[in-house]
């Protein structure tokens, strides 16, 4: 019999891994405490209604990307592909509208999405997710912006590059539609030049072939018009005022005519943040305004902008930077014992180290003593006790400075304390 893998497209993040995944959080919610985002716990999975009338029916991630089923009451069951959705219908059902305004919310956790597993890109990912709700000011799209590259300057990354734009509103948008449709049917290739997905988005999504990344497609659109030639005065305002607002705090963000979102509840501005470090997955964060997401999904107006990142590409990105974030766990002792019998005493021992707040590792193995230092010496442990037979006899313990190399013997019943002072010492 074969022994069962992990499924396609999901990984298990180890513990060289997931201490860096703890640290990312750790900032992340350090920051949103900074900002004034609170905290919010979400379902892992909502009504499949939830995000076929959110995000949009023609978009890749309806229409081929979500993990559906139905439940065993005979509902239509999705596991969440993002959490924006989520949050503006934790946001409505919650009646947050009565709490004053904007209302900030985070959070974080793993989403789905069946799509082609590669560098960067798995069918189970984490995302960071930061909204502001219910303001229609370009001053909230300035501080998610501003948000998500705190983050990013806490982490210790560098070289990120913030690219922008407007894909506009549901007043003007038809509007740069026809005339980028226009333009690609008098182009010299005409729809026909166009891959064939994008001769499908021609016109269900022709927005979305700016985004395409086949070398012909982006061919014939590079002089396409711009969205921002095209917006509503309304638009034009908001865009300018965001734009004022990233000069005024010094931000570095370059406007990107070809930027469009994947997901169709995007209003207005446009962002996403990219990372060489990520080869062709290059995004690390994407974010946006979604002004007709509430109502959308069944509720009143409430304008919202937020941004989502993925953990995996930040992680990625700090180690592509050699930036190495936080710490791993470190040891402070590790236990050796010198004979069988003495076991039992060492697992007491270890019991009382850590109450007195130290970290231990433990060897119950019973192997050799070389191979038990050997493995204290790898854990980088800074003491390493030693109990055998003699040692319980005359009421001592074996410690040894594992910096200094040198060795004392230290009555059993002060060892935790004594060696408690000295790692204090030693860390200072
Ligand atoms: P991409 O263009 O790379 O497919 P996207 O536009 O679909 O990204 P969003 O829906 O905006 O991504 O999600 C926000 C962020 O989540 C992305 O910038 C990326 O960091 C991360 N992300 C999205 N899809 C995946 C995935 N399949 N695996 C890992 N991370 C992902
Ligand atoms: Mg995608």
């Amino acid at each position: 019999m074969e022994v069962i893998k992990a499924p396609r497209g999901t990984r298990d993040v180890l513990g060289d891994e997931s201490w860096k995944w703890t640290h990312v959080l750790d900032v992340c919610r350090r920051t949103a405490d900074d900002f004034g985002y609170s905290e919010v716990l979400l379902p892992i999975f909502e009504h499949t209604e939830l995000f076929s009338r959110g995000i949009g029916d023609t978009t890749d991630v309806v229409e081929k990307e979500m993990y559906t089923f139905t439940d065993r009451g005979n509902r239509s069951i999705t596991l969440r592909p993002e959490l924006t959705a989520s949050m503006v219908r934790s946001y409505l059902e919650h009646d947050m509208r009565r709490l004053p305004q904007p209302v900030k919310l985070w959070s974080a956790g793993p989403m789905f999405r069946y799509e082609r597993p590669q560098k960067g890109r798995y069918r189970q990912f984490w995302q960071i997710d930061f909204e502001i709700l219910g303001v229609p000011s370009p001053m909230a799209d300035l501080e998610t912006i501003d948000t998500s590259m705190e983050i990013y300057r806490r982490l210790g990354l560098s070289n990120l590059q913030v690219l922008i734009n407007s894909v506009g509103c549901p007043k003007c948008r038809p509007v740069y539609r026809e005339a980028l449709k226009s333009f690609i049917a008098s182009s010299p290739g005409g729809v026909r030049g166009l891959c064939e997905t994008c001769r499908d988005r021609f016109d269900r999504n022709p927005l979305r072939i700016l985004d395409c990344k086949i070398p012909e497609c982006k061919d014939l659109t590079r002089s396409a018009p711009a969205m921002i030639d095209s917006l509503c005065d309304e638009c034009r305002e908001h865009f300018d005022g965001v734009g004022r607002g990233l000069d005024r705090i010094g931000a570095d963000v370059r406007l990107d005519n070809r930027l469009v979102r994947g997901l169709d509840y995007y209003t207005k501005t446009a962002y996403e943040i990219l990372a060489g470090e990520l080869g062709s997955q290059n995004a690390v964060c994407g974010g946006g305004r979604y002004d007709n997401l509430a109502e959308a999904i069944g509720g009143p107006h409430v304008p919202g902008v937020g941004f989502a990142s993925g953990i995996e590409r930040i992680v990625i990105t700090l180690e592509g930077q050699g930036v190495y974030p936080g710490k791993a766990p470190e040891t402070d002792v590790c236990i050796v014992t010198a004979s069988d019998d003495a076991i039992m005493e060492a697992c007491a021992l270890a019991h009382e180290l850590r109450m007195s707040g130290l970290a231990v590792g433990s060897d119950y193995t019973g192997r050799g003593m070389k191979a038990q230092m050997k493995q204290a010496a790898s854990a980088g442990a800074r003491f390493v006790c030693i109990l055998g037979g003699d040692e319980i006899a005359s009421g001592v313990v074996g410690v040894k400075n594992m910096k200094n190399g040198e060795q004392v013997s230290v009555p059993r019943s002060g060892t935790a304390a004594k060696i408690a002072l000295w790692r204090e010492e030693m860390v200072e």
